[in-house]
């Protein structure tokens, strides 16, 4: 006989097991199938987020590995504008451990958790759907009222149930390495190599570094490159670094629910555009989804106009941020070198970049509003010296 839950939980990556914690916690049968067997250390990902997640989610401290109050981005050319808060505006998450604890915390309120088990395929039934998983040892079926896809990137699973995929991915690169002389974050805008491409550096205490890039391809050989380069060369402790990539989907689906189901996470799209970010977003996408699944499981109804207050409910929260980020990127990846050594200049001479941290409007995960307007006040400022509104003022 095969196991029936009221909801399979397709991905145990941070938005999956969130999920699968907040439906189990109000008594829901869940099971969260996961392909890793929990022994993967380092996911591809620096795990920057902002204290929005951390209160959101419940972060661990031991899950909390530095935090951030500054950065200097550094242009084409090498100008450098540094910010700083007298606040932490970041922080940076033990990846592997909050993947960890987000399953044991499923796990603890009742979520049955598989991992090191792939869903192969997935087929309605009159009751829901029928999943086939292949799991360490044999392949088995199982039933589920309700699923919740969170596979991560990758148009497989959403393909498979009819909503397609992501239309627009960037890809991005990750190491962990040993470096000298990194005391804050680095923000390399390296428009000169490729247009939308940027790299940074993140410390995360001793001499541990975190190296990642995003950019429109070949994220792996540009981070190999940006290695080579001699400010950032010359501070490495070792030669030998492992570079993971994958892609980043950097546009909603055009649908994020169908009859007895939702997406959520980067198997959605709900990254922010800017940065590759994707926990955040993630993490409400969540909670909405899990909200309105259980009401719909309680009602009865899980129909596919039942399950549409969920994508109202992201939308109503991060959908404009993520146009707003789209429009920033695109705006940016049209830049000529010469016009970030500009804006860049300009911010730091203008003192733009304090003015726009301070402003109310900024936050860590919202911030498309204040690089909108950093990005056209450097960019028009130099030129005619307009009285654009101040940053933080209405739209
Ligand atoms: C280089 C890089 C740096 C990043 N840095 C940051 C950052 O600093 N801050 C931030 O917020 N975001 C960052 N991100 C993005 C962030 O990692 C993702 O947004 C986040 O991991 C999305 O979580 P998720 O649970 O939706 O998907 P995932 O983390 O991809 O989890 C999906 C899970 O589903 C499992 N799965 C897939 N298919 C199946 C299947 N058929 N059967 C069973 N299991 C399956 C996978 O094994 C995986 O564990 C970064 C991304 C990259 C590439």
């Amino acid at each position: 006989m095969s196991e029936t839950y009221d909801v399979a939980v397709i991905g145990g990556g941070p938005s999956g097991s969130y999920s699968a914690f907040l439906l189990a916690s109000v008594g829901t049968g869940v099971v969260v199938i996961e392909r890793k067997d929990g022994a993967v250390s380092a996911p591809c990902c620096t795990g920057v987020v902002g204290s929005g997640y951390a209160d959101l989610v419940g972060v661990e401290p031991e899950c909390v590995v530095a935090d951030a109050s500054s950065a200097v981005f550094i242009s084409p050319s090498g100008r450098r504008l540094r910010v700083e808060s007298p606040v932490s505006q970041a922080l940076v998450l033990d990846r592997a451990l909050l993947e960890r604890r987000l399953l044991e915390r499923a796990a603890g309120v009742g979520a049955h958790v598989r991992t090191g088990t792939v869903v192969l395929r997935i087929d309605r039934r009159d009751s829901g759907f029928e999943l086939l998983l292949a799991g360490p040892a044999s392949r088995e079926v199982v039933h589920a009222r309700a699923l919740v896809v969170a596979g991560g990137v990758g148009p497989g699973l959403t393909r498979q149930i009819g909503l397609g995929g992501t239309q627009r991915y960037l890809v991005g690169a990750h190491a962990e390495i040993e470096m000298d002389d990194v005391s804050e974050t680095e923000i390399y805008l390296l428009q000169d190599v490729a247009r939308g491409l940027f790299a940074w550096l993140v410390p995360v205490g001793g001499h541990l570094v975190r190296v990642g890039v995003l950019g429109p391809r070949a994220a792996k050989a540009q981070a190999g490159r940006f290695l080579e380069r001699p400010e950032v060369r010359r501070r490495l402790r070792k030669r030998e670094i492992r570079i993971t990539q994958r892609p980043v989907p950097v546009s909603p689906l055009r649908r994020t629910y169908a009859d007895g189901l939702i997406v959520i996470g980067d198997a959605a799209g709900q990254v922010k555009p800017t940065t590759g970010g994707g926990l955040y977003f993630g993490a409400i996408a969540a909670r909405a989804g899990a909200d309105v699944v259980g009401q719909a499981l309680a009602a009865g109804d899980l129909s596919s106009k039942a399950l549409s207050g969920y994508e109202r409910r992201w939308k109503s929260d991060f959908g404009s941020e993520l146009r707003r980020g789209s429009r920033v990127r695109r705006i940016y990846g049209h830049l000529s070198p010469h016009q970030v050594d500009t804006v860049i200049d300009w911010a730091a001479r203008r003192h733009i970049a304090d003015e726009l941290l301070e402003s109310p409007s900024f936050s860590f995960d919202r911030h498309s509003r204040t690089l909108m307007a950093g990005l056209l006040r450097g960019l028009l400022g130099p030129l005619a010296r307009p009285r654009l509104p101040r940053v933080g003022g209405s739209e």
